[in-house]
């Protein structure tokens, strides 16, 4: 209906006159593709996110911009009335029985001191502080298409850090079977556009010769490079 707008001489009224699937997706490829990306701000989307950790969820919050969180506040939920309480291991520690034992230590201590505190009627909004990253935490995150595709490319990138990346693709996954008309242009530069903008880091990524993107930097000096006609 939006994208409607732009086009139509007609009355407003007329808009939300259904287009047939095939139309739609016309519209949608036509504004997608070209970049009048504004169009589909209009197209919202509701997520549950749980089983995440603090250290994911904190970089997910840095998308500001068509973006609303809410988040499970380890300020009013006391974690001492629950039987347990969930962390996330990294993969690359959770293959090293040694390793693992140095990582769940701390988790338990704190644990520990967090029940400790919490018999001494510490409140829990400072008994807190000894959660570390690998916390779970629970989210209801809201955001508009326009600002989804833009997290994609930046989040499913193979060079994402991996947590962000997985529930990226996970949410990504989601939103090509809710909406494949917009989805469809989701992913990070080198499968959107051929090009991969992470510089000498990107040379190091399997997606560059799959995808056959072209490596680029943003600097003006690679820039000046890439329009020198001696280049
Ligand atoms: C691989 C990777 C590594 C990262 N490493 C770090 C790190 O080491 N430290 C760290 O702090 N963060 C890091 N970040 C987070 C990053 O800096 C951004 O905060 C995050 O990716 C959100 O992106 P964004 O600002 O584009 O998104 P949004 O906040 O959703 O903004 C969307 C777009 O709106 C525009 N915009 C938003 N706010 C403003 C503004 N105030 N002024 C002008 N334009 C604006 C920009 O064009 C922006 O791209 C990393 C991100 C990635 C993907």
């Amino acid at each position: 209906m939006a994208a409607r707008q732009c086009y139509s001489a007609g009355s407003i009224l007329d808009l939300p006159q259904p287009l047939s699937p095939k139309s739609t997706a016309h519209m949608v490829n036509r504004v997608v593709s070209a970049g009048h990306t504004s169009c589909v701000e209009h197209n919202q989307f509701v997520f549950g996110v749980r089983g995440i950790s603090r250290s994911c969820s904190h970089q997910l919050v840095r998308h500001r911009v068509g973006w609303s969180y809410e988040q499970q506040s380890q300020r009013y939920v006391d974690f001492s009335s629950q039987d347990f309480v969930e962390i996330v291991v990294p993969p690359t520690i959770l293959r090293i029985p040694e390793m693992l034992e140095s990582f769940l230590e701390p988790v338990k201590a704190a644990v520990r001191a967090y029940f400790l505190l919490r018999d001494e009627r510490v409140h829990q909004e400072d008994a807190r502080y000894l959660f570390n990253n690998a916390f779970e935490t629970k989210l209801i995150v809201s955001a508009n298409a326009r600002a989804l595709l833009h997290f994609f490319e930046l989040r499913t990138c193979n060079l994402a850090q991996w947590e962000i990346r997985w529930l990226a693709h996970l949410m990504r996954a989601e939103l090509q079977h809710a909406a494949p008309e917009i989805f469809k242009f989701a992913g990070p530069t080198c499968m959107t556009q051929k090009i991969c903008w992470e510089g000498p880091r990107g040379a190091k990524c399997p997606r560059l010769v799959s995808t056959g993107a072209e490596l680029r930097d943003r600097t003006p000096a690679a820039a000046a490079e890439r329009t020198s006609p001696l280049s």
